[in-house]
């Protein structure tokens, strides 16, 4: 049984049709990415799988660990064990990195209502030493303004926070290299990979299909709402005429 399955899913903002069947599964302890261009319906999946309206799921199956969740409430979602590192990072910029770290529920408030009534104890998501462990730049950094963090750091503790979240799975990242110098996209990669070596499975939805390459077990390309093509990491890296066709790189 894949931990994640979405299988024919359909999804609407209102009249648009953006998802127009897509498949894919994610195994336990793999990292695997969703490429595509912009507009492909990448976020448009990650919010499907979390339950985040909109937009509406119309038809298909999103299984987690066997279980269907579609309907369910995002709570009930991040409860059951996925999170998600958004889009765009938010790190309150007044606040240290170390008093960040102990507010990880903000970042999620663009999904709502996501975790807003559930108490954040240390001991039940990672504890800052294994935070640090990971990201040695903001132990490094902890009693800096996270508003004078550099992009790439403050996407270290946007992802850091979401980490600091109990029981988590299954990690859903939303192009976490976006606006990134290539030095500092190297090292969210690296981070990635250390987060994948504790035994977080990973889905990783990128633009850049250069790095998520480096990182990831196993791809997946949407093009318009469908999955065109699925493979290996090595696979897509030899097929430059895939890659030209959806990628453009
Ligand atoms: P990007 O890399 O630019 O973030 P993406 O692959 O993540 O792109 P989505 O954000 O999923 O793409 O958008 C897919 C399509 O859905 C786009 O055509 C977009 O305009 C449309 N869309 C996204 N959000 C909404 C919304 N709230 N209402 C209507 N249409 C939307």
């Amino acid at each position: 049984m894949s931990l994640l399955e979405l299988d024919d899913v359909h999804s609407h903002y209102g009249p648009s049709h953006i998802l127009r069947g897509v498949s894919l599964t994610v195994e336990r302890g793999e990292v695997v990415t969703l490429l595509g261009r912009n507009g492909a319906g990448k976020t448009t999946t990650l919010r499907s799988i979390i339950g985040a309206t909109p937009p509406e799921v119309s038809a298909g199956r999103i299984a987690f660990g066997g279980e269907d969740i579609v309907g369910n409430s995002p709570e009930d979602i991040v409860m059951n064990g996925i999170a998600i590192v958004p889009e765009e990072r938010r790190v309150f910029g007044d606040f240290t990195v170390e008093e960040n770290l102990r507010m990880p529920d903000i970042s999620r408030q663009d999904w709502n209502t996501i975790l807003r009534d559930m108490p954040v104890e240390d001991e039940s998501g990672m504890n800052d030493e294994e935070i640090y462990e990971l990201f040695p730049r903001l132990e490094e950094r902890r009693e800096q303004y996270a508003g004078t963090l550099s992009g790439g750091e403050q996407q270290m503790l946007s992802i850091a926070r979401t980490l600091k979240l109990p029981n988590v799975d299954l990690l859903l990242m939303d192009e976490p290299t976006e606006g990134l110098a290539p030095q500092i996209v190297e090292s969210v990669l690296d981070s990635i990979e250390r987060i994948a070596e504790t035994g977080t499975t990973i889905l990783l939805v990128e633009q850049n299909s250069t790095a998520a390459l480096k990182v990831a077990d196993r791809c997946y390309i949407l093009d318009d709402g469908s999955i065109v093509y699925q493979g290996s990491s090595e696979e897509l890296v030899a097929d430059d005429d895939v890659r030209l066709r959806y990628l453009a790189v």
